[in-house]
């Protein structure tokens, strides 16, 4: 079993994130100098796109916090009372599959394809460790967030009213 700590530091994959420590050499030999504007521009859509995600759960009056370490995977939003996660996923770093947002780099193919499979195996490792506490657990994908957010803002409305009514069902039960 890994310990805690190791857990987190893996648990985030997107690059926003990594800190140094984590960049060991097979990185740095991958990531192709002429990359790194393409992987400037994945961290700015990352920090859009979770802005996004903001605003719809204000809009839903749905309260959170952005770090969330302790939690499997350290989703990006998170109300520990109601217990519901949510990661928003960039296509493209989260390997979003069927996507067409989620391209494989031609150069370093092969380390490209290991790593995104790596990071698909991840996020649905973290899912599940959220769901066993009692989580309802989403993905928000940054293609939904682009082509419908309405949707995207009334699935977050079924599914984290109806949990918070749930947790709080359960709280006045056990109150009884
Ligand atoms: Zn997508």
């Amino acid at each position: 079993m890994p310990t805690p700590k190791t857990f987190q530091r893996k648990g985030k994959t997107s690059p926003r994130r990594q800190s140094p420590k984590t960049i060991t050499p097979t990185h740095v030999l991958a990531v192709d100098p002429r990359d790194s504007a393409r992987l400037g521009g994945i961290r700015q859509s990352n920090t859009n796109i979770e802005r996004q995600t903001q605003l719809i759960l204000h809009s839903l009056g749905l309260r959170f916090r952005t770090k969330n370490r302790s939690l499997p995977g350290s989703p990006d939003l998170a109300n520990h009372q109601e217990r519901w996660a949510i990661f928003v996923h960039g296509c493209y770093w989260h390997s979003h599959q069927g996507c067409p947002r989620a391209t494989i780099p031609k150069r370093n193919r092969d380390f490209w394809l290991a790593k995104f499979e790596a990071n698909r195996a991840r996020d649905a490792r973290a899912l599940r460790s959220l769901r066993r506490c009692g989580y309802r657990a989403v993905v928000v994908w940054e293609c939904q967030l682009h082509s419908a957010p309405e949707r995207v803002r009334k699935r977050l409305a079924r599914l984290l009213l109806e949990q918070r009514i749930r947790v709080s069902d359960e709280v006045s039960t056990d109150l009884h």
